[in-house]
């Protein structure tokens, strides 16, 4: 089982790439039995959604017109 920090460290490098099977298992059995990562886990899902929903509001007011 890998620790919080590395949990932590999945969680963010999801934002960037996919994680494998094994990463994604490995996360999905840590969240089953940590409070504290479930709590980030939200945190990141929240800042996933922020961040898209800021990127297309951006993309469309920076086409050149
Ligand atoms: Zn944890």
């Amino acid at each position: 089982m890998l620790s919080c920090r590395e949990e932590t460290e999945l969680m963010s490098q999801r934002l960037d790439r996919p994680l494998s099977s094994g990463e994604r298992l490995g996360l999905w059995f840590h969240l089953l039995f940590c409070k504290g990562c479930r709590a980030t886990q939200k945190h990141f899902a929240f800042l996933r959604t922020a961040t898209r929903a800021w990127r297309e509001h951006h993309d469309v007011d920076s086409i050149p017109r």
